[in-house]
């Protein structure tokens, strides 16, 4: 079982170490050591990278995954290496990627400062941590949680680490633990547990690493809350994470802000402001619309044939390069409201468009006809027996298609 130098020292980068166990696996070879400073992906937070210096040989290598071996409790690290670099019984030495370890240690350390806040505040227990790469979320055993409740626990937290308490690490006995008063005692418990002790605020068992004092977290920002199966998961960044969040969420704000060229302040009220006035040229646009349609028919209507002669239906064929599907629409119906007649519409622009139509009544069947026509295009569409639409797949066959299939009744 590998040695954890990680267990009593958070801060340890490097160490020296002899190889006890190697399985190559092509460029890359799974590696153990009888000690090791580099963290296994365990308990939510994730595994250091970092590099291996072989001292025999000369040259190093990156570490680029570390996984603890259940039965065996050793860590296994996975390095990039050519075939035959490293044999056990050498010696190493191991060289933890620094500043991805006092970021997982932020986080971490930041995680319970946060679960205890919760906790003393409003009993809210916390039932999982998740580290990921951008953020971190904690899951709290509780149905709800509105925004004073966040507002206070981030305070409570930030206060925690701005008096820079001690945070030591401590062994004892799964009774002991119950007896110091320590909130999770893990199930699968080893000989002695590991306990972290943030000075007078909060105990638990955990085998991860931590700062050394709460001041080393930083700060922590709370984000977004969604409600889970287990509860209400609370998203949070810690330490230079926070400042690099709140750096990005500053420059989406300012490009914003220069969009509606007002103060970051008076966004929402800006982007309010401006769906309104939307809405309302909208609606303009959409009565002068059913204008244009309403004249647009009675100029076709004065123009139409009758056809078939003597059958006492007007019939209309037209198509409009600039308009689209809704406005033909709207021109279809207007036309067969204002006359007895049958319409053949089409449109072009971004998604070409056809209509057919008749006033109730009329003997064709509008929608066969349609369906006759968008099997020709390759195209999908329906409609019944007075109103169709389909698409096309361009202009130029949207116009042909309109004339091909008015021919059908004329
Ligand atoms: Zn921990």
């Amino acid at each position: 079982m590998t040695e954890r130098l990680y267990y009593n020292d958070s801060s340890l980068n490097e160490f020296d170490a002899t190889v006890t166990a190697v399985e190559e696996q092509g460029d890359q070879a799974l590696v153990s050591l009888d000690r090791s400073a580099f963290y296994p992906t365990t308990g939510g937070q994730n595994f250091d990278t970092g590099e291996i210096f072989g001292i025999a040989n000369g040259s190093r290598v990156r570490v680029i995954d570390v996984q603890e071996q259940e039965q065996t409790g050793d860590i296994v690290h996975r390095i990039e290496c050519p075939p035959g670099w490293l044999s056990p019984g050498v010696p190493v030495r191991g060289e933890v990627d620094a500043p991805r370890r006092r970021d997982h240690m932020q986080q971490h350390s930041g995680q319970h400062v946060l679960s205890a806040a919760f906790e003393k505040l409003f009993a809210f227990s916390t039932v999982s941590f998740h580290m990921g790469d951008d953020v971190c979320t904690v899951d709290l055993a509780t149905d709800a949680m509105n925004a004073k409740q966040l507002e206070s626990a981030e305070k409570l937290a930030n206060e925690i680490i701005a008096e820079d308490r001690p945070v030591e690490i401590r062994f004892a006995t799964a009774d002991d633990a119950r007896a110091m008063g320590v909130r999770k005692i893990p199930s699968a418990v080893r000989e002695k547990l590991r306990l972290i002790d943030i000075r007078d605020f909060d105990l638990n068992a955990c085998g991860g690493t931590h700062v050394r004092s709460t001041g080393q977290i930083g700060s922590i920002l709370l984000r977004k809350t969604e409600k889970v199966k287990q509860g209400v998961r609370v998203e949070f960044v810690c330490g230079l994470r926070a400042v690099g969040t709140a750096r990005r969420d500053f420059q989406t704000l300012t490009d914003a802000a220069a969009v509606f060229s007002t103060q970051l302040w008076e966004l929402p009220q800006q982007a309010r402001k401006s769906l309104d006035e939307v809405k309302i040229a909208q609606k303009a646009q959409h009565r002068l619309l059913e204008e244009v349609a309403e004249l647009q028919a009675v100029n076709l209507l004065q123009t139409a044939d009758e056809r078939p002669i003597g059958s006492g239906q007007k019939l209309v064929i037209q198509f409009f390069a600039d308009r689209d599907l809704n406005f033909i629409k709207m021109l279809a119906q207007k036309l067969i409201r204002l006359d007895k007649s049958a319409a053949f519409l089409g449109c072009g622009g971004a998604q070409p468009s056809l209509v057919f139509a008749q006033t109730q009544g009329l003997p064709n069947d509008m929608g066969a006809l349609m369906k006759e026509t968008l099997q020709k295009l390759g195209t999908r569409g329906g409609g019944n027996r007075d109103m169709a639409q389909g698409g096309a797949p361009d202009a130029d066959r949207a116009e042909h298609a309109l004339s091909e299939a008015a021919s059908t009744i004329g």
